[in-house]
């Protein structure tokens, strides 16, 4: 049987180590695909355009867009974030997980359109290291700061959302538990449902043919 990729959704408070961690997957594990976003926002120091993100203009954005080349896009802290369509299709394609690191309102749309996606939170161990790490990245302004918390305690209300959460304590530990929690969603019924199917009709046909 040839294994299809699943659609994983990875969200989580902004300072609660979503980039580490899923660069840490995708080095340990080579099953994954990590979709590369499109977005407004501009570049933190040592960010690439094509690889953290591709950095395009509100009209380039709006553009892509009106052509419904993103998956999903959504507004967050004043600048657009969306996930280009072509790459994910064709990895989902060959067999690989596709890995959207996004926030809420995005990942919603996606569980929409896509109901056999798992959606994952990524959580800090505590606020008070949210907090230290966010302030301790030294890549963002304390009014920047200050909105992403707000932001996270909007989006904490709707961690019920998600099939799992997974706390970012040891990066090691935490990216051994993301990997198996996506190798045991391969494994669910309603994601195998075509092969059920198929494996009852053939017993059926063979329980037939013997009487
Ligand atoms: P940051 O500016 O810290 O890189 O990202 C801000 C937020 O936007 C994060 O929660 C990140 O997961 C989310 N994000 C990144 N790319 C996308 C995307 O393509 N779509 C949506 N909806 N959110 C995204």
């Amino acid at each position: 049987m040839k294994r299809k990729g699943i659609l994983v959704v990875v969200s989580g408070f902004s300072g609660a180590g979503k980039g580490t961690l899923m660069k840490n997957l995708l080095k340990n594990y080579d099953d994954y695909a990590l979709s590369v976003s499109m977005t407004t926002r501009n570049p933190r120091e040592g960010e690439k355009d094509g690889k953290e993100y591709f950095f395009v203009s509100k009209e380039v954005f709006e553009e892509k867009v009106k052509e419904d080349g993103l998956v999903e896009y959504a507004c967050y802290c004043g600048n657009y974030y969306g996930t280009p369509k072509e790459y994910v299709e064709t990895q989902l394609e060959m067999g690989k997980d596709v890995i959207l690191e996004i926030e809420i309102q995005g990942a919603l749309k996606v569980k929409k359109k896509f109901p056999s996606a798992l959606l994952l939170f990524v959580m800090p161990p505590s606020v008070k290291q949210l907090e230290e790490r966010l302030t301790g990245r030294g890549t963002e302004t304390l009014e920047v700061i200050g909105q992403r918390l707000r932001r996270a305690s909007e989006e904490a209300d709707g961690i019920e959302k998600y099939d799992y959460i997974v706390i970012n304590d040891d990066l090691e530990v935490c990216t051994r538990e993301l990997h198996s929690i996506i190798r045991a969603a391969h494994n669910t019924v309603d994601r195998n449902g075509s092969f059920i199917e198929n494996m009852r009709q053939e017993l059926n046909v063979l329980v037939k043919g013997e009487k």
